[in-house]
């Protein structure tokens, strides 16, 4: 099968995303990381539209090492009735100094006429002189045909003529934008058939798709179907309203299932961690349930089919999760039976014998009984697994904690916890300032430890969530806390419960720590 280019969008269009913002710094980093993955393009930004992208095109330049990935700037057509020569969005394209230039084009012809307010003639022109001017400073174009499908859906006629323009003054890729999403992949199917039949010798077609119905990875996978070999996207599917296709879901999809070559060999397994750590820059968890790179892509829940998995996994798996760098994981519960456990053990590195094993057992349903919920907590199951199998933690032990928190007479509210623990023979007090009780206490936990173990330093908390679990009878409502963390690399949970908010707060921070600590590259087990 032929390759399929891949055109990463996640710092343009995927950047447009509510909610989402991203420093230049930032910007680069995800540079990086999408050309450790191996995408053939990467679109930098709209030089000219923000001072951030010439910025990060500046910046690119001299900071940037690619070496797989070529960057692209992004711009548009020059204007109705303007010259090329004195078009600002042109000479800022040609500034920002890089190889290939992505512009957007007019190919529907109600555009041209309604929003335009100006003739085909002028539209076709704006494409053509555009792209005669780009190819004559030296660079690669790839064209954009923004609305192609509502377009030529209406108006079959001026959308090919409209790529016919870019194609004869030698444009290197027509990209068909679905650009209000609305598509259906059959549609998209007959659509770039047509297409291909008329242009498709002559140049590279290529796909950008919205996900306004939910089909903006089957549109991208239909037009592949139809001859395009050149897909665009975003990492995660971030982008406007519903968000744009998603590589992540695209890419495994075309390179295991149909056998295009998307990615260089050896890159694919690299796509769950890359989709995280992006994630992880723009303050933006990937959805658990995500194809492919979810957390719980392939986990299997305690159940009927547990012991046959451990038969045939490839019974219950689409495809094997290493090949995209994800894993088996499998979700126990208090419903966890002795196959669940041994598998878990299994899956965590851990030899446990029949009594180790009961001991979880009973250990889970007398926790979850109290409030535990360990399907939610991974980290904290594993701490409680090793524990029956006869580890204990040597990182540090804690003497004592004290949190007090005062109001003011300005109003205003101080929180102040002193954390004594020991190290080895070492003895730490340390007394941290917090915007409240259990940022207080992770500070002062956290620096009494952190001398010894210079690695908690890249750990820190990404979500803090409390319930209040009504408690039967005597025993009175208790607080059930959640506490995620991650080094930049892993992400983990943990759990606390107490009817005393604090102690299931210090309880669960204390796991994450043992946790961070445990897995750290120098002082793992
Ligand atoms: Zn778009």
């Amino acid at each position: 099968m032929d390759a399929v280019e891949i055109f990463d969008t996640t710092l343009r269009d995927g950047l447009q995303v509510e909610g989402v913002s991203a420093s230049v710094d930032d910007k680069l980093r995800i540079a990086e990381q999408l050309d450790s993955l191996g995408v053939r393009y990467i679109e930098g930004g709209w030089p000219g539209a923000n001072p951030k992208d010439i910025e990060f095109f500046a910046r690119a330049r001299d900071e940037l090492a690619l070496s797989t990935s070529t960057l692209v700037a992004f711009g548009s057509t020059r204007r109705p009735k303007g010259k090329v020569d004195d078009d600002a969005t042109l000479r800022n394209l040609i500034e920002a100094g890089t190889e290939a230039v992505c512009i957007v084009a007019k190919s529907s012809e109600y555009h041209v006429t309604e929003a335009l307010q100006t003739t085909l003639d002028e539209g076709e022109a704006m494409i053509a002189d555009s792209v005669e001017y780009l190819t004559a400073n030296g660079r690669r174009v790839l064209v954009d045909m923004e609305h192609f499908f509502d377009g030529y859906k209406s108006s079959p006629e001026f959308s090919l003529r409209a790529l016919e323009a870019a194609v004869v003054k030698g444009a290197t890729h027509v990209v068909l934008c679905d650009t209000n999403g609305g598509s259906l992949p059959h549609e998209i199917e007959a659509i770039v058939a047509d297409v291909y039949r008329h242009v498709g010798s002559d140049v590279m077609i290529g796909i950008h798709c919205h996900d306004d119905t939910g089909c903006a990875v089957a549109n991208s996978m239909a037009a592949v179907r139809a001859g395009a070999r050149h897909v665009q996207g975003t990492l995660n599917g971030l982008g406007e309203r519903t968000g744009n296709a998603n590589l992540t879901t695209i890419i495994p999809n075309l390179q295991l299932k149909l056998g295009h070559q998307c990615l260089p060999e050896g890159r694919l397994e690299r796509l769950t961690v890359v989709s995280h750590h992006i994630a992880e820059t723009l303050n933006r968890a990937v959805d658990p349930q995500a194809p492919y790179v979810g957390s719980s892509a392939f986990a299997h829940k305690a159940g009927l089919h547990v012991s046959a998995i451990v038969r045939a996994k490839d019974a219950y798996e689409h495809v094997d999760p290493t090949l995209v760098g994800n894993g088996t994981r499998f979700v126990v519960s208090e419903m966890a039976g002795r196959a669940t456990i041994q598998m878990k053990a299994a899956e965590l590195g851990l030899t446990m014998d029949g009594p180790a094993v009961n001991q979880v057992i009973d250990d889970l349903k007398r926790l979850e009984h109290e409030g535990y919920h360990f399907e939610a907590a991974d980290a904290s199951l594993e701490l409680l697994m090793r524990r029956a199998a006869g580890w204990d933690h040597e990182f540090f032990r804690v003497e004592s904690m004290r949190v007090i928190t005062d109001e003011l007479p300005t109003g205003d509210f101080n929180t102040e916890a002193t954390v004594k623990v020991w190290v080895g023979d070492q003895r730490h007090v340390y007394t941290a300032e917090g915007n409240g009780p259990v940022n207080a206490i992770d500070t002062a936990l956290r620096r009494a430890v952190q001398r010894a173990y210079p690695h908690l330093e890249r750990v820190h908390l990404t979500d803090y969530k409390v319930r209040i679990l009504d408690g039967s009878g005597a025993t009175g409502a208790v607080t059930r806390v959640l506490l995620s963390a991650t080094d930049g690399e892993r992400d983990w949970t943990t759990i606390g419960v107490s009817p005393n908010i604090i102690e299931s707060s210090w309880r669960a921070l204390e796991e994450s720590l043992v946790y961070g600590l445990l897995h750290a590259p120098t002082t793992g087990p």
